[in-house]
Order: structure tokens, then sequence, then C-alpha cells
């Protein structure tokens, strides 16, 4: 078995930036990387909107940066998945995919979100080439040309609204026949010029030499009346939710009905001593790489302050 004073679990922009923390606070600190060491900034091309970064940076060179900086101050990295935990008594344990148990006072979760995609196989073979699970990440690289997003929920007409500031056009992609969004989020998208609801319309795959050049949309999928036709657009955002990876900890911390983990207003604390969390695993709303680094060294601090206050620094 392995002991630390803080293991976190995650290595998106939250997970690192706490571990610059902790390490440089002279903790001992392993970092879990898990399946994608890096999170979903390595899914996205170039990020513009990082402060630090005047010429911007490719997510992948961003996320290398911020694992370095992490390393020089002492933090260690492990690939791995920690499939268990137990947050029953202090100190908590947990176990890694390898077979390995890790004792530790202080846990930051960090374990992020992941987009969900409509399962297509042309959602992979144009990843990065016209596909994008974010609008405010990649809707700049759309100035003047048409998008599609697809989803009827806030983040679909947030997206909408968003990339309509940029685009020349952009559909709004709808399974049902109505949104599902806030009534002040559907006036908006309603009000705007540039925005086109296809409602009880699915995306059933993308065509395209180089990128993106169109999608096939079926309408009416299932009704006598169902009829086929190909939209041209330039892009296609995904908006149809995200999936918080929080379920080591569930029967432990409460989650909201979406599985984010709930913080103590404005801190990284959940209800279990010295467990925090950080990033977009517990963050429905802003889902930003600055914000996640942002609470990711919240909750280093807080690991410094529990440890120290408890004796165990
Ligand atoms: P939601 O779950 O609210 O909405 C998902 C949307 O995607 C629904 O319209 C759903 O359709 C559609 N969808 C799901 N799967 C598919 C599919 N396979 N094919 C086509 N369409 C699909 O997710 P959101 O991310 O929009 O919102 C999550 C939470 O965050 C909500 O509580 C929301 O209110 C909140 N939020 C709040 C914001 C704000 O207040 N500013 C901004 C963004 C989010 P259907 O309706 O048919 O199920």
């Amino acid at each position: 078995m392995e002991k630390t004073k803080c293991l976190i679990i995650g290595s998106g922009p939250a997970g690192y930036t706490a571990a610059i923390y902790t390490g440089r606070a002279n903790i001992p600190t392993l970092l879990y990387e898990g399946l994608q060491p890096g999170g979903q900034l390595t899914t996205t091309t170039e990020v513009e909107n990082f402060p630090g970064y005047p010429e911007g940076v490719t997510g992948t060179q961003m996320m290398d940066d911020m694992r370095q900086q992490a390393t020089r101050f002492g933090a260690e990295m492990r690939s791995g998945m920690i499939m268990k935990a137990d947050f029953s008594k202090r100190p908590y344990h947990v176990w890694v995919d390898d077979g390995t148990e890790v004792e530790t006072d202080t846990i930051i979760i960090a374990t992020g979100a992941t987009a969900k995609y409509l399962g297509l196989e042309d959602e992979k073979k144009y990843a990065g080439m016209g596909v994008s699970a974010c609008a405010t990440c990649d809707g700049f690289f759309y100035r003047r040309k048409v998008v599609a997003v697809v989803g009827g929920g806030d983040t679909a007409c947030e997206e909408a609204s968003y990339l309509a500031g940029l685009a020349a056009k952009v559909y709004l992609i709808v399974r049902k026949n109505y949104l599902r969004a806030s009534e002040i989020m559907q006036k908006r998208v309603a009000d705007n010029p540039k925005i086109e609801i296809l409602f009880e319309h699915n995306v059933e795959g993308l065509f395209g030499s180089d990128g993106v050049e169109g999608a096939h949309l079926v309408k009416r999928l299932g009704q006598p009346d169902e009829s086929r036709y190909d939209l041209p657009i330039d892009g296609l955002f995904l908006a149809i939710g995200h999936r918080p990876n929080s379920d080591i900890v569930k029967g432990f911390i409460p989650t909201d009905e979406a599985g984010y983990i709930i913080t103590e207003a404005g801190t990284p604390r959940t209800t279990l001593p010295g467990v925090f969390a950080a990033g977009d695993v517990c963050d429905p709303h802003y889902r930003q790489a600055v914000i996640a680094a942002g609470s990711g060294a919240k909750a280093g601090l807080e690991a410094d302050r529990y440890l120290s206050a408890n004796g165990l620094k």
C-alpha cells in the first residue's frame, strides 16, 4: 500500500493546478492522470482564451506545460484510473485499476466531465475538423461561416447564441418539437435572426472531403412523413449534455441530479473533511479551463490548510 498526504484524481487544468499548489506547499502529492492525460483540452485544437498565451496555444501544449510545472514542484504523476474509494473513515483509501491501494489524508477530485456525443462514426472521423462540443473553445474558427448546434437545452441555446455572434448563420437541430431550455434562453434564440431552429430533426451523418461540408439530416424520424436531406454546414457543435465523472464518490458525497459534486458555495469543500472537488466535475455552468484552473488552486490551498489545521503536515 502506498501512502501520501494529497491524492489528486484527474489531469485537466484543475488537477494540475491543484498539484502546483500542493507541490509548492511541500505536500507529498500523487496525481492520477486517468485514461486521457491532459483531459478534455487535449481534444480541442487551439486555446485562445486562457490568459498568458497572447498567440494562443494548442490544448495539448498547454496541458503539457501545466504538467511540467506541477512536476517541477514535486507532484508525482501516475497513469491509471481510480476504480474505487473508501471515504468512510480517515485516512481515506482508494484503489487504482492496477490493484494499487493508496492511503491519503486529503483528496482532490478533479475528474472533469465528458461531453456527450451522438455516437456517430462521422463524429470521430471529423473530430477537430468541423466537429466540436465546445462553442467557446472553437467558435472563433467559424467566423462568417455556417454552423449547426445539436440539442434543445440551455447549453444548446447558449452555444447557438454565442455562435450567432461569430458565424453567418446558425442552425439549431432539435430532436423534439419543442425546446427544453429555460424560457429566457428560448426567447434569446427565437429573437436572434441568425438562428434557425430545425425542430424534429436528427443528424445521421456528416460529409465533406477536407473537413465538414454538410450534415445528413432526417426530419420526423419514425413518422409516416419521415424525410431526409443534406444541409450544407462548415461545423457541427454537440450540445446534448455533459456527464460529470463522479461515479467513485457516489454514496459518500452528495451530487446533484445530473451527478455534479455539490460543494460549499464558492469553495471546493465537499461534505467530507479533507475531500475537495475542483473543475468541471462540480461545475455544470462554466466549463472553462481558466475557471477549472482557479478552482484547482483553491482546492490546493484548502488541502494545505486542512493538513496544517489537523497536525498532518
Ligand atoms: P440538458 O440535458 O438540459 O439538454 C440536453 C438536450 O440535448 C435536450 O434538448 C435533449 O433532447 C438533447 N439530446 C440529448 N441526447 C440527444 C441525442 N442523442 N440526439 C439529439 N438530441 C439529444 O443538457 P444541457 O447541457 O443543456 O444542460 C444541463 C444542465 O445545465 C441543465 O440543468 C441546464 O439548465 C443547466 N445549464 C444552465 C445554463 C444557464 O443557466 N445559463 C447554461 C447551460 C446549462 P430532449 O429534450 O429530447 O431530451
